[in-house]
């Protein structure tokens, strides 16, 4: 009796054990969209949110998780294991990353211009507004394959954009990421199939220039 009571706690304290380790592994949550999955339409379409958000994305976090555990970078920061990994584990960290700067840089209240010193900054850069979006655009769509087009800053607030294949972010190059368009088909092909060039020109009326300002 005594036995079967020993090894009856011994089931428990070990099951409520393992309960704790999973739950510190679940260290990287899927981020929360500002904004109803139909929010930002017709601009990005309710589908193309689900999929992309609850779908595609929390797989790239479950991935993450799943890849850190008992490696140094189980209580690393994302950027950290963006910097420092590779392979696998950086396609999947990069994407959690580019994905989590993505999804809250938009707002069904969008659109318009940047504003102080981000303005200037674009302005001191590519001339106007307009010709950055030009420039943007255009890295977008020249880009072969799966990848990211990025506005991003160096240490100094001098602002570029870069073009980055794949998972690729430009905090590898030491860079602070401002803005990021996802041209990976999976991001527009629900709503504009094979027309990533409509697609581009139309995420600027979703962009919330405030939240890009504050990563400024
Ligand atoms: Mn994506």
């Amino acid at each position: 009796m005594i036995t079967l009571l020993v090894s009856l706690l011994l089931l428990i304290t070990n099951s409520q054990a393992k309960a704790d380790t999973n739950e510190n592994f679940m260290k990287f949550e899927l981020v929360k969209l500002p904004y109803a999955v139909d929010g930002l339409e017709p601009v990005i379409g309710k589908s193309t949110i689900e999929f992309h958000h609850g779908k595609h994305l929390q797989t790239y976090v479950n991935n993450l998780n799943n890849l850190i555990q008992g490696t140094k970078f189980e209580n690393a920061d994302l950027e950290t294991i963006v910097r420092e990994s590779d392979g696998v584990l950086f396609n999947n960290a990069g994407q959690v990353l580019n994905h989590n700067l993505y999804f809250t840089q938009f707002s069904p209240k969008g659109g318009g211009q940047p504003s102080g010193k981000l303005a200037e900054a674009i302005n001191a850069a590519w001339g106007s507004f307009e010709n950055f979006q030009k420039e943007f655009e255009a890295a977008g769509v020249s880009l072969f394959g799966s990848g990211w087009v990025w506005l991003a800053a160096d240490k100094d607030g001098k602002l570029s954009i870069t073009k980055e294949a794949n998972a690729g972010n430009p905090v590898t190059k030491g860079l602070k990421p401002l803005l990021g368009f996802d041209v990976w088909e999976h991001a527009y092909y629900l709503d504009y199939q094979n027309r990533r060039a409509d697609h581009l020109k139309e995420l600027w009326k979703i962009v919330d220039w405030k939240a890009v300002e504050a990563r400024f």
